[in-house]
């Protein structure tokens, strides 16, 4: 057992993982959450209903045992199926055969982790408790409760992982004791989350395996699976201008809207009109920040590190990698913070950048490419790079999805790849019609070797 004293801030996904690693290697460790405990209070919403979940946090939940027990409230997702406005789809394939991500309720997922820290002794869950702020020259951190009654508590080690809008960063950036780098960038677009409800069997109307997209350019409609045959959907969509959230006041203007662009879905949600005016249009940012630690005192982890937009959906899932780099450092270098807390952000901020940049990308990609026929073509290409010649092409979406080749890395590769396939498609003229013939190994070869 270690004499320090741990505080985590937020219970979120991240959180509550983190403090499971903790106890696991005999730290006591309070968790402090604004939040009602949810298992008894139920999920308050205010972000997705579910999410991605794929490899990096796979690796992480394993880490704390939870990696079979998580996959049975999952739903696979083998590839993307992309809607046109005529209603035709066409699937395309995200990995090899069997590769998936795994459609998750983040309520779900949040409960069992809450339950995990709950089974060890020296975790102290406190609900309702939202910190206001924190003291870095004493480590003292002051939480409001309920009843707007203030106390405050020390600690050794403090972890921030209360989210994008941080509290502990806040503290952080107005302590006088480093300099602190922000850079914000707010999307002009917002989000609506809208539901497919199950057919009258309890199934699902559309293919379970699959997350679909709706691509119109500047906007799109997304639906994940959830495990009693709904989905939950997602229109991105311009906050202003000529097709946007500002043009849909009404819920005829947003019955038009929707038959217009989503004809296909129109039959599908028997309470879209209702749902629209019922559910919030948040805001999605980047910030890049640093550094995320204060030297043996506190460290930001998740979304309090890195917030980023969802479009790759990979936030959680590089909160949970931070966890895992975390315990690894843990492992080396025991307590030893001092020594921990700088590797952490050197070996995580270059990741938590590109993740953000990936994820900005994929968002023109989702809305737009997969509907252009040259996206199609290079996407088809790199797919047979990938099984032609495994040892030397890993197509950028599985760098980032089905393995733990870091993110700048991912980043760098796929940008390359991306030049590659440019010189391809361009001096390829018939590539398309060899794409099945036996030459096509030969033809490719001269690109990559
Ligand atoms: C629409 C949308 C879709 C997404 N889809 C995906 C996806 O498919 N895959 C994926 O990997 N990621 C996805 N994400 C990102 C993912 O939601 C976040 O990366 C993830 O929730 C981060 O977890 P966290 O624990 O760091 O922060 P949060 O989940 O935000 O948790 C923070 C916790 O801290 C608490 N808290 C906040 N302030 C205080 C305070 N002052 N005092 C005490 N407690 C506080 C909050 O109540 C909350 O419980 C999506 C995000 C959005 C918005």
């Amino acid at each position: 057992m270690s004499d320090n004293k741990y505080a985590i801030v937020g219970a979120g996904l991240v959180g509550s993982l983190l403090s499971v690693i903790l106890a696991k290697k005999g730290y006591s460790t309070e968790v402090w959450e604004r939040r009602s405990d949810m298992r008894k209070a139920g999920f308050q919403g205010g972000r997705s209903i579910n999410l991605a979940l794929s490899n990096r946090g796979l690796r992480a939940l394993e880490l704390i045992g939870l990696g079979e027990k998580v996959m049975e409230l999952c739903i696979p997702m083998y590839g993307r199926e992309v809607h046109d406005e005529n209603g035709d789809t066409r699937f395309m394939q995200y990995g090899k055969d069997g590769e998936a991500i795994n459609s998750i309720s983040r309520g779900g997922l949040n409960e069992l982790l809450l339950t995990e820290a709950d089974k060890y002794d020296n975790i102290k869950l406190h609900f309702d408790q939202r910190c206001e702020d924190i003291n870095f020259h004493t480590n003292e951190i002051s939480f409001l409760d309920q009843n707007e009654h203030l106390e405050k508590k020390k600690y050794n080690i403090i972890f921030g992982t209360d989210g994008a809008f941080s509290a502990v960063r806040q503290a952080m950036i107005k302590s006088d004791r480093f300099d602190f780098e922000f850079r914000q960038n707010y999307l002009a677009h917002s989000y609506k989350e809208l539901s497919i409800p199950p057919t009258a069997e309890g199934g699902w109307k559309i293919n379970k395996n699959a997350l679909h997209i709706w691509p119109r350019k500047s906007f799109m409609l997304i639906a994940l699976p959830n495990l009693d045959g709904s989905f939950t959907c997602t229109l991105f969509l311009a906050y202003h201008g000529e097709v946007s959230f500002d043009k849909l006041k009404t819920k005829e203007a947003v019955l038009a809207f929707f038959k217009t662009y989503f004809p296909d879905v129109v039959p599908l949600m028997p309470n879209l009109a209702d749902e629209f005016f019922e559910n919030p249009t948040p805001a999605l940012a980047t910030i890049k920040l640093g550094p995320w630690f204060i030297p043996n005192k506190c460290a930001l982890v998740g979304d309090a590190a890195h917030p980023i937009v969802p479009f790759y959906g990979q936030g959680m899932n590089a909160g949970f990698e931070d966890c895992t780099y975390l315990n690894m450092l843990i492992n080396e270098h025991g307590e030893n913070w001092e020594h921990i807390f700088p590797e952490y952000y050197k070996l995580r901020k270059p990741n938590g950048d590109a993740v953000g940049d990936l994820a900005l990308m994929n968002f023109i990609e989702m809305r737009d490419l997969v509907a252009d026929p040259v996206f199609i073509l290079k996407n088809k290409i790199d797919k047979k790079l990938a099984q032609l010649f495994p040892d030397q092409w890993v197509t950028q979406y599985a760098m980032v999805t089905f393995s733990d080749t870091p993110y700048s890395e991912a980043m760098r590769l796929g940008l390359e790849h991306q030049d590659i396939l440019q010189k391809i498609v361009t001096a390829e003229k018939d590539i398309e019609k060899q794409l099945e013939s036996d030459a096509l190994k030969t033809i490719l070869s001269k690109y990559i070797l």
